[in-house]
């Protein structure tokens, strides 16, 4: 079965409306594994709107559409429908009795308008809208469905649950879905692409690539009757994606680079500080949402005048000899923040988000140095983008850095 979702309205169009029904909708037609095949956003024009469903109603098994069942004239979906299906709208005496009862319970007459909301086509049903006036429409001939559904999102949600999911599910075989993301980090999209071009071709599971924040993420989806044969088709295809990036995986599904560190810190019972220069205290503030960051990171420095370093404790000799844009200078925050603190583990980020200070390192640089134990060490990474994310990648990769560190480390 293959789906098609069709968000209705001009004002989706002129960009002043973000289109969050049809992403609501895929993500659940998923759920029931219906695969959708395309989604189109059309203006309130009926000529328009019915050359894209009769284009969907002829390629796609179920056609859902969003908006345009208001009863004002722009409000064009079920004329639509009716011209595609080359039928006739008629009034519903029920229908009619159950609209102008809502109006009597508001104590207002009910407009002329409004009376078009209480017409069907003879290949439509009424689906019961609870939060609103205009029920949507459940239209079936030829083995072929169009659901048309009102635009506001909340009576999207509430048909979509208490009513179009259960109809749907009974109209499609049992199916598991099962997703499994890894993630990446260090290769880029298009390595990770070529690497891994065999695995691409398949579509159980399908694997798909996403560059993300916190790096490059490959997503593999298997469609079976059980999880437990859905999760047998995935295997085979994690077993080979690791074999070939295999240290560039940092983590599965909804971990975060965040999340791993407090975890290892958590569980080797550890604390941390921070001195921050370049990322003016980012690296705290992921820390700190984190769930139990808070329990972990002991404080944070953020130092941007670097005529202040020697002040907060950083090495005066290091500063001098190295600059304050360094590897030097970094492991030297790293201690300084441990020391300050009374941490387990120190880190200290430098750098340069742009071009302007003369530093002799190019724009996008960051320096990290980590402090454990008694050892420091340090590494760094080059970002060409803005500042912004200059700040932001130097997090991740920070990160990344100290939970393999953490991996690694015999300190307990
Ligand atoms: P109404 O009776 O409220 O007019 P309708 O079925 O005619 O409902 P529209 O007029 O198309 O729906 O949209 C009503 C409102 O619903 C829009 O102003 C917008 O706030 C919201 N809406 C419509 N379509 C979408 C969409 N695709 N994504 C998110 N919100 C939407
Ligand atoms: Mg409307």
């Amino acid at each position: 079965m293959n789906a098609e979702i069709i968000a209705i309205g001009t004002e989706l169009l002129m960009g002043e409306l973000v289109d969050t029904n049809s992403a609501f909708l895929a993500t659940e037609l998923g759920k029931l594994g219906i695969r959708v095949g395309w989604m189109s956003k059309v203006g309130d024009d009926l000529d328009r709107l019915a050359e894209t469903i009769e284009r969907s109603w002829s390629r796609s098994d179920i056609t859902i559409t969003s908006g345009g069942l208001g009863p004002t004239s722009d409000d064009l979906t079920r004329e639509s429908i009716a011209v595609v299906m080359g039928e006739t709208m008629e009034v519903q005496p029920d229908l009619l009795e159950h609209l102008e009862s809502i109006f009597a319970g508001r104590g207002a007459p009910m407009p002329a308008t409004n009376i078009k909301q209480a017409t069907l086509i003879p290949s439509a049903e009424t689906v019961p809208n609870t939060m609103g006036t205009a029920p949507g429409w459940w239209v079936e001939r030829e083995g072929r469905v169009i659901i048309a559904m009102p635009g506001p999102p909340r009576e999207v949600q509430q048909m979509w649950s208490g009513e179009v999911a259960a109809r749907l599910r009974a109209m499609v075989p049992d199916v598991t879905i099962v997703t499994r993301t890894l993630k990446t980090f260090g290769i880029s999209e298009g390595g990770l692409d070529e690497m891994l071009s065999p695995l691409f071709g398949p579509e159980n599971p399908s694997l798909g690539i996403y560059a993300k924040p916190d790096g490059i993420h490959l997503r593999a989806i298997a469609t079976s009757p059980t999880e437990q044969e859905a999760r047998a088709l995935i295997e085979p295809v994690e077993a080979h994606i690791r074999n070939i990036v295999g240290d560039s995986i940092w983590g599965v599904d909804d971990e975060t680079p965040e999340s791993q560190v407090v975890s290892l810190l958590m569980e080797r019972g550890l604390t941390l500080a921070s001195m921050e220069s370049l990322t003016a205290g980012l690296l705290a503030g992921r820390l700190a949402d984190a769930t139990s960051g808070d329990r972990v990171l002991k404080g944070s420095l953020v130092v941007l005048d670097s005529g202040q370093l020697e002040d907060q404790g950083v090495d005066g000799e290091a500063l001098r000899m190295h600059g304050p844009i360094s590897a030097e200078a970094a492991e030297a925050m790293a201690s300084a923040a441990r020391d300050r603190f009374g941490a387990d583990v120190g880190v200290g980020v430098t750098g340069v988000s742009d071009g302007a200070t003369g530093s002799g390192n190019p724009p996008g640089t960051a320096y990290m140095g980590f402090a454990v134990g008694d050892r420091t060490f340090s590494s760094s990474g080059t970002y060409p983008t803005h500042p912004s994310r200059v700040r932001a990648r130097a997090v991740t990769q920070v990160l990344l850095e100290l939970a393999r560190v953490l991996r690694a480390s015999a300190l307990q």
